[in-house]
């Protein structure tokens, strides 16, 4: 069993699950004028419904998380905000997965607030139905055990994450190469990447100063 319950998504499935989305949407009998994409896990997910539901306005908000002084856990605010007049509009709002709702929840306050539209509701590829403190109006599947979804457009991303973890709790190795790294990250993740992703993922850590090339290794 990996450590961490983890998915390794394709980019047929992304569009698989998009053009269910869109489906459920066209059967609602309700049809956006606007999309609105959650920055940045939702820019790929909305730009191709606005594709698949021929919607012709996209326009984005960034939601980031940084760590609260009161507690160890993230908190979420608009990084860039979304200032338009949206009160002759049905916007919807797309993200990639509803995991705690944080993000969902301040975009729609934030949206409600600056923008006014006439109608908002929102649609994410998963929805974990046991953690998120809402429900998506749409969305493609519900998840019912919390899973880490390793979507394609953050892949390079997830595994420097994923290396560093390995690499800060594996003290007794010293040096690193790409079977190693490949091997651990099964055994953590139980996924398996793409060679190329692992070498960017350590020449990035390298030149962040977090490991140091020798002879052909990466040192911790
Ligand atoms: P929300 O649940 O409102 O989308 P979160 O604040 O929980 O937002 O997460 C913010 C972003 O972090 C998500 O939009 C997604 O890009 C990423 N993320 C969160 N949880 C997961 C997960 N389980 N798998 C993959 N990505 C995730």
């Amino acid at each position: 069993m990996p450590k961490v319950n983890t998915k390794k998504v394709t980019w047929e499935e992304v569009e698989n699950w998009c053009k269910k989305l869109s489906e459920i949407i066209l059967e609602s009998k309700w049809m956006p004028d606007i999309i609105i994409a959650i920055s940045r896990g939702g820019y790929v997910p909305a730009r191709l419904i606005c594709d698949l539901l021929v919607v012709g306005e996209l326009v984005s908000i960034q939601i980031t998380h940084w760590p609260s002084a009161a507690q160890m856990a993230k908190e979420a605010g608009v990084k860039h905000p979304l200032q338009c007049d949206l009160s002759i509009k049905k916007a919807l709002i797309v993200d990639d997965i509803a995991d705690t709702g944080d993000s969902i929840i301040i975009a729609k306050d934030h949206i409600w607030t600056y923008c006014r539209p006439k109608e908002l509701k929102v649609a994410t590829l998963q929805w974990i139905s046991k953690v998120s403190k809402v429900k998506p109006d749409y969305y493609a599947e519900e998840v019912k055990e919390w899973i880490w979804y390793q979507y394609p457009w953050t892949r390079l991303e997830d595994i420097v994450g994923f290396i560093r973890k390995i690499i800060e709790e594996e003290k007794e190795i010293r040096s690193w190469d790409l079977d190693i790294i490949s091997k651990k990250i099964i055994e953590y993740y139980g996924v398996e990447f793409d060679k190329w992703y692992y070498e960017k993922a350590l020449n990035y850590l390298t030149e962040k100063g977090f490991l140091k090339r020798e002879e052909g290794k990466y040192i911790r």
